[in-house]
């Protein structure tokens, strides 16, 4: 079995140089043409010797996933459906803005953590995904973007969320190579601030991805107690709120940005009230004494049938929002894209573990590649 160079961040594509008998430097090219041109043959590698590109041929390949589909939404959100093996696909998001260009990509194929109001904790967690099938997503979008946009070889996504299917501190070992590729400036050089790990609240990863790889964090808070918390996010049982709260603000000792942001969920009678306003403004300005800086991101529910939970009617939603605003807490309400396509939040990918489905779609493309363009009857009627 040849190595998938995919699965390497810079130190790993050194050491297997190294096995080959290549020095550091031939490393840094190799890296430069994978993440930087997207090259997907040694070929292509012009300036590479051809020696180093028949020993390569022989032990390694560069193998991203395959896409299963692509849908692009009204307001330009393009979002991808790829192929993990096993009837399980995963979805990564590209969401354009005026000022930058975001993808949302997933960490695992399904998720263990089992959210009441999430589609993907819904369908259960199936398998990790490797740190290649991770930067995957990014190394495909990137440079399909760059050609469908045209941008002569300009970079196109500027910021990176883990907000898609999966939990990314539950998958901790591919996490930290895939961040160090995006992070490293002969990869896709993004700056730590505009990668966001987003996190249920797994707090002993939360101090380890402190000393590994500190980038920004968001933590789904969605309660402002541990009763209805427990209820919401399983994980809150093992890691209640205040441990969470505390994990933090020692992230914040070495974090990229000033503050944590904290996303919640707006449910309908769940969690909307302004007394759940008051109390989340209570309990992030004054846990441990001196709270945690932080900034507070609205998501209105993105509603699926088997959840049998409502979104929050838009005046709670504002009115929840001034409550923590007047409190002088940061907020914003999360802008939903992508509805069109159900790229939304906790939306993705409804066919984890749904074999048939997958297959279904598979062979439906194929079908529709295949099919003869059918003769205009019209006219002659
Ligand atoms: N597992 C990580 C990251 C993926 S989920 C986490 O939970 O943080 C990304 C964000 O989408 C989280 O804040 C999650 O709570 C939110 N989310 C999940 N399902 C949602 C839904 N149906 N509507 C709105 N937001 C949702
Ligand atoms: Fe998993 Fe995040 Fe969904 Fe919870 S919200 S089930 S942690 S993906």
């Amino acid at each position: 079995m040849t190595a998938n160079l995919l699965d390497f961040d810079l130190e790993g594509l050194a050491a297997f140089c190294a096995s080959l008998g290549e020095k550091r430097f031939r490393a840094t090219q190799l890296f430069r043409w994978i993440h930087q041109k997207g090259a997907r043959d040694f070929g292509q590698m012009t300036d590479l010797a051809r020696s180093l590109r028949d020993k390569l041929e022989g032990s390694a390949r560069i193998e991203g996933l395959p896409v299963i589909s692509q849908h692009e939404s009204a307001d330009g959100t393009i979002k991808w459906l790829f192929d993990v093996g096993d009837g399980n696909a995963v979805e990564a998001v590209f969401i354009p803005e005026d000022d930058r260009g975001t993808l949302c990509v997933s960490s695992q194929a399904g998720c263990a953590v089992g959210c009441r109001f999430c589609s993907t904790g819904h369908q259960g967690f199936s398998r990790n995904m490797s740190a290649g099938e991770i930067i995957a997503q990014l190394w495909f979008a990137e440079h399909f973007l760059r050609a469908h946009l045209r941008t002569g070889g300009e970079r196109v996504i500027s910021n990176v969320v883990m907000m898609g299917m999966g939990e990314p501190l539950q998958n901790y070992a591919a996490l930290v190579p895939a961040l160090r590729i995006m992070l490293d400036d002969h990869g896709y050089g993004l700056s730590r601030r505009r990668v966001t790990v987003s996190t249920s609240g797994v707090v002993p990863m939360i101090d380890r991805l402190r000393e590994d790889c500190p980038v920004a964090l968001a933590v789904s808070l969605h309660a402002p107690n541990d009763e209805l918390r427990d209820k919401l996010v399983p994980l809150n049982r093992k890691y209640p709120i205040a441990e969470l709260l505390d994990a933090c603000n020692r992230y914040l000792e070495r974090a990229p940005r000033d503050f944590i942001t904290f996303e919640y969920c707006m449910l309908d009678g769940v969690n909307d009230s302004p007394q759940h306003a008051r109390e989340l403004a209570r309990l992030v300005q004054s846990h441990g004494g001196r709270g945690v800086s932080c900034k507070l991101n609205l998501i209105p529910f993105n509603p699926f049938p088997a959840s049998g939970l409502v979104r929050s009617p838009q005046q709670r939603v504002q009115a929840f929002a001034k409550i923590l605003s007047d409190a002088g807490i940061v907020t914003t309400v999360r802008k939903t894209r992508g509805d069109d396509i159900d790229a939304a939040c906790g939306q993705l990918a409804g066919d984890v573990k749904d074999r048939t489905r997958v297959d279904q779609r598979i062979a439906q493309q194929r079908t529709v590649m295949l099919k003869p363009v059918p003769a205009d009857t019209t006219k002659e009627a």
